[in-house]
């Protein structure tokens, strides 16, 4: 059995980098990609990772010796500890499969990419330390948010979104970014929160929508089968597959996206006729183990955002083109030569590449 993956990043990680400022009542940390409303002596307490930057003052509310404050985060992500495949699970799938994947782990444990920190699973917890564990059903509530933000939009931008609707609905509610905040917004004015994400506007509508639907009909949670999911507006069954994973621990299915879809292609997981990710996850869900269902997603996403990229892909310091399993292999790029240029195009993915790049080049 694999061993369980190390979710990034952990409450532990981000809490041990930094020791708390402000003392009761006087909270002075500040920050700036996000606010959140803290205790001064809540926050001593707990050693919270936030730190102060800057002489700005926090708006105090003298009710309760709470203040909103701007935070930075400082932290390292954990290393990607993905589990590898069995190699007796080899026959399960296309020849090498097995190899093919954890050639991939042992990548991504070199690197992190957008979807590390910045994905709809761990996005929640990186603008809100620990909130998975202290708050699920509001973790949930921002997993789906996120998910339904997510479609045509590149993990950073939907970040900032994130971090505008926990800012925003921060100052407006008590509770912070959660539906009972969400549910008072109308949608223009939840668009004006996420306008730079893809469909911005008829997102907008879709989240208000949902938004009444979680009230009305499922105790202000989000529903625990897929077929509920899929029925709310906007999301379909990638997003809904990846919010029973990560929000109640359900495991009913692969969450394809463009990458995923557009690698098993390339490798020869699934057939030419697996045309769109549904088909796709039909064909990788007919032989793929359930064991992997929710690891692969993460695993191979954060592959095809920085080293197998559409249309420019990094076989120079690809494991699988260094050892011939991908027919796919730019050659041009495995011959070399390896001039500086190169090296400085490496250096600009969307993620540091240095330990790949000092291995292969
Ligand atoms: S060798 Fe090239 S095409 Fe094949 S998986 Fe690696 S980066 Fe992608």
């Amino acid at each position: 059995m694999p061993s369980k993956r190390v979710l990034s990043p952990s409450f532990n990680a981000l809490t041990k980098k930094k020791k708390l400022v402000g003392a009761p009542g006087e909270p002075n940390v500040t920050k700036i990609t996000g606010s959140t409303r803290v205790k001064g002596d809540e926050m001593t307490r707990k050693e919270s990772a936030y730190r102060a930057i800057d002489d700005s003052v926090p708006e105090i509310d003298n009710n309760d010796h709470s203040a909103r404050v701007k935070v930075e985060f400082e932290y390292e992500l954990p290393p990607n500890v993905f589990p590898k495949a069995d190699p007796e699970d080899i026959n399960a799938g296309p020849p090498a499969w097995t190899t093919i994947y954890n050639e991939i782990v042992e990548m991504r444990s070199k690197f992190h990419a957008p979807v590390d920190g910045q994905g709809c699973e761990s996005m929640p917890n990186t603008i809100t330390p620990g909130l998975k564990l202290s708050d699920p059903k509001r973790y949930r509530f921002q997993l789906l948010i996120s998910l339904m933000l997510s479609s045509q939009t590149k993990d950073e931008v939907n970040y900032d979104a994130m971090v505008n609707l926990n800012t925003g609905l921060g100052n407006k509610h008590a509770q912070g970014f959660c539906l009972e905040a969400m549910s008072q917004l109308s949608p223009p004015e939840i668009d004006s929160y996420i306008c730079k994400v893809g469909f911005h506007n008829r997102k907008a509508q879709y989240i208000a929508k949902t938004c009444q639907i979680l009230k009305s009909e499922f105790d202000g949670d989000i529903p625990k089968t897929i077929e509920e999911i899929v029925k709310l507006p906007g999301v379909g069954p990638k997003m809904g597959y990846l919010l029973l994973q990560a929000g109640w621990g359900i495991n009913s299915g692969i969450g394809v996206d463009v990458h995923l879809h557009r690698l098993a292609l390339l490798w020869g997981w699934v057939s030419k006729k697996a045309t769109t990710p549904e088909k796709c996850r039909l064909e990788l869900e007919s032989w793929i183990p359930k064991k992997y269902w929710s690891d692969i997603n993460p695993l191979i996403v954060g592959f095809g955002q920085v080293v197998c990229v559409p249309r420019a892909s990094n076989c120079d310091i690809c494991a699988l083109g260094r050892k011939g399993l991908c027919s796919a292999a730019n050659k041009n790029l495995l011959r070399g030569p390896v001039t500086e240029e190169r090296k400085a195009k490496l250096m600009k993915q969307r993620a540091d590449l240095t330990t790949l790049i000092n291995q292969y080049l």
